[in-house]
């Protein structure tokens, strides 16, 4: 089916930074003969969706419509699209374009591409246009950005396996995460949840280092086998020299030598949490064990049609609280202070 025409679309739109979403609508493309229309179920909330609303990294493109954890379902094809069809379940994560022939994109690591990945909303795409992201009723989508939704996977779960979990899959499998290694997850929120479980069933001893005790009932359900609390101070010399990789899933900054400590020789501090301050350590922290410091950006589609399929047969699967569009203000509110188990899903039938 084709639709020639531009979709209007309701969404939910900060009109500048760190203001209140207002319930507006936004102008769809016409799809192009490889775009895909897709009728918007679920969206999650990613921290990074605060970071950016609230302009904290700046450079924050306002009118601003969030949202790049995205789970719904086609409603209408291009013509030359072969991969889906209408009424497919499919799911978009942080990037919707990319230039496709630079080394990087030649190898599945589209957003790392030279040219520039074109951000699923507060990016330009290369027609200049801004992009507006999931907190929306529609989408339009090249195909090749799109991924599908496997049928064991509810649509709302799957909706933060979009950004949360692709972002925690990829690191985890990059750095060998598996049999034999001591993995440790610092912060359990919405990344954190999800990286335990991954991290679990590829085979790693997983510890989990969050700052109380609140979460270790949970935790332990993920799949983690140990948990300490940072709060401690001893957890600090109990774990000294204890881990191979350690993924810090945390929105604020740490004591990035204190973590540096826990590593073994030849140990990784992988970071995917992004604070909006730089982070400072000692080089001695590195130099006295061989240690590397390391970052890590979402993953490629490929590797995220990967991580979903891999979600679907090892039980993978986000915790969250479904909530209603008008919700989204307190949810960030929420999400600010740490009260959510452990990610927010706006139902967008309630836009
Ligand atoms: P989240 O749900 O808010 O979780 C962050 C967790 O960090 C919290 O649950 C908390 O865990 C811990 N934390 C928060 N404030 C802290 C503080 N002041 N000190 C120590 N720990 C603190 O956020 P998220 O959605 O998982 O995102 C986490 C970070 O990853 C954000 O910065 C986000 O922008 C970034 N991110 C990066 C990528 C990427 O591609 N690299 C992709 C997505 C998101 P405990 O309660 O367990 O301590
Ligand atoms: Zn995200």
């Amino acid at each position: 089916m084709c639709n020639q025409h531009k979709t209007t679309s309701r969404v939910l739109s900060a009109p500048h930074a760190k203001a209140k979403f207002e319930n507006t609508t936004i102008e769809r493309r016409e799809l192009r003969a490889d775009d895909v229309l897709i009728d918007i179920k679920f969206s999650g909330i990613c921290h990074s969706d605060i970071h950016s609303a609230f302009d904290e990294w700046g450079g924050g493109m306002f009118p601003m419509v969030p949202g790049h954890e995205i789970a719904g379902v086609v409603e209408a094809v291009g013509e030359s699209v072969t991969k889906y069809k209408v009424g497919d379940r499919v799911g978009v994560g942080c990037f919707v374009d990319s230039c496709g022939e630079c080394e990087y994109c030649v190898n599945g690591d589209e957003q790392y591409c030279t040219k520039g990945v074109v951000q699923t909303y507060n990016s330009l795409d290369y027609d200049g246009n801004p992009t507006y992201g999931g907190y929306s009723q529609k989408i339009v989508v090249k195909e090749g950005f799109v991924v599908r939704i496997p049928d064991k996977l509810s649509m709302d779960a799957a909706s933060p396996l979009l950004c949360a979990g692709i972002t925690t899959f990829s690191p985890l499998k990059h750095w060998n995460a598996g049999p034999g290694k001591k993995v440790a997850i610092v912060g359990m929120g919405g990344l954190g949840h999800v990286a335990i479980q991954f991290a679990h069933a590829m085979g790693a001893e997983v510890t989990v280092l969050s700052r109380s005790n609140n979460k270790k009932e949970e935790a332990l359900s993920f799949g983690a086998n140990h948990y300490f609390a940072t709060s401690d101070e001893t957890t600090f010399t109990e774990l000294a020299g204890r881990f191979d990789l350690i993924l810090n899933t945390v929105s604020a900054n740490l004591n990035v030598d204190q973590y540096l400590s826990l590593l073994r020789v030849d140990g990784t501090l992988v970071n995917v949490g992004a604070p909006a301050n730089p982070d400072q350590y000692s080089v001695f922290s590195l130099i006295t064990g061989r240690r590397s410091i390391a970052g890590s950006l979402v993953g490629g589609i490929r590797e995220t049609q990967e991580m979903l399929d891999f979600a679907a047969e090892h039980g993978v699967a986000p915790m969250i609280e479904v909530i209603d569009a008008k919700q989204v203000d307190e949810a960030y509110e929420r999400v600010l202070r740490s009260d959510v188990r452990y990610r927010f899903v706006i139902d967008i039938s309630t836009l």
